[in-house]
């Protein structure tokens, strides 16, 4: 047996497209089996063949729509009961710069469906298999938008709930052989844009980043157990700084009066 043979079973929604289907290509590469998930059927059995070919790996595919109940519900029964799961990239997500007034609120209730619902929901699916083999690691995907809500708040309030989330989740399996990460990506270029409504080459071509090295980059993260990756940013004590002044800033919002600019 290589150190390849044992890696397990990595799930990865979202995998039909973009930063999911680079994650599926490298984890395969990496050893892994995989459960592939998003809507499109026939580009996941495409992505699923090609794997299979290239590494030699099981690949199995599910097509479920992530803002369904009942789909999510089959993806987690079918994950939660695969004991190979080692690793849940929960990467499926929508975005789109919607003004609350005007937002198709169908639309914004699937974006949050999928974004936040649907990744909590598998994460409490795959976590106590994770935790009672003290193995395995949860990747969630993010935005560097979770911190500026200037395109919208819809999208914005999704991807800040998940780095909260998954902030909160790495402090609760510390001291396990569980790892969890969030990863930031910025503006990459995947088909995300143009089903957003946006065209990514409006942007500097140089804060453009393409998926294969967005994915490198969260997979080195991974590997040296960080909790937050954020792949493009080059000073990494600016994220200290920012996560040291956000801890600072919450201790001092709690007294037993208002501030005293607040006296009537
Ligand atoms: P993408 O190419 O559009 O891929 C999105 C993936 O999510 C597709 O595989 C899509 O599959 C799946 N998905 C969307 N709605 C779904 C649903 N209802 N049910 C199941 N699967 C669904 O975009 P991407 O850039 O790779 O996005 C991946 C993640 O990165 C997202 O969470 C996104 O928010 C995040 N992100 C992207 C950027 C960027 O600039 N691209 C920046 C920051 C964060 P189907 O359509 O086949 O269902």
């Amino acid at each position: 047996m290589t150190g390849k043979d044992n890696k397990g079973t990595a799930v990865v929604t979202g995998a039909s497209s973009g930063i999911g289907a680079v994650y599926a290509d490298r984890l395969a590469g990496q050893g892994y089996d995989l459960v592939l998930v998003a809507r499109r059927a026939d580009r996941l059995e495409e992505l699923a063949e090609k794997l299979r070919y290239a590494y030699h790996r099981k690949v199995s595919v599910i097509s479920a729509d992530l803002s369904d109940d009942d789909d999510v519900r089959r993806v987690e029964q079918a994950i939660s009961a695969d004991e190979s799961v080692t690793l849940l990239v929960n990467n499926a997500g929508l975005g789109g710069q919607q003004v609350v007034a005007t937002a198709d609120v169908d639309a914004a209730e699937r974006m949050i469906k999928v974004n936040v619902v649907a990744l909590t929901r598998l994460t409490r699916a795959v976590l106590p298999g994770l935790l009672a083999r003290n193995r395995g690691a949860i990747v969630n995907i993010a935005s560097v938008l979770a911190f500026d809500s200037s395109f919208g708040g819809i999208y914005s309030g999704t991807k800040a709930y998940v780095v909260n989330f998954t902030e909160a989740l790495h402090r609760e399996v510390a001291g396990t052989g569980v790892k969890v990460q969030v990863v930031l990506p910025g503006a990459t270029r995947t088909d995300f844009w143009e089903l957003a409504g946006s065209d990514i080459d409006q942007l500097p071509k140089e804060i453009i980043m393409n998926a294969d090295d967005l994915v490198d980059a969260a997979l080195v993260g991974l590997a040296r157990g960080e909790a937050v990756t954020a792949p493009a940013l080059v000073d990494v004590a600016k994220l200290d700084t920012f996560l040291g002044a956000r801890q600072a800033f919450y201790g001092s919002l709690h007294a037993d009066k208002p501030a005293p600019r607040y006296a009537a």
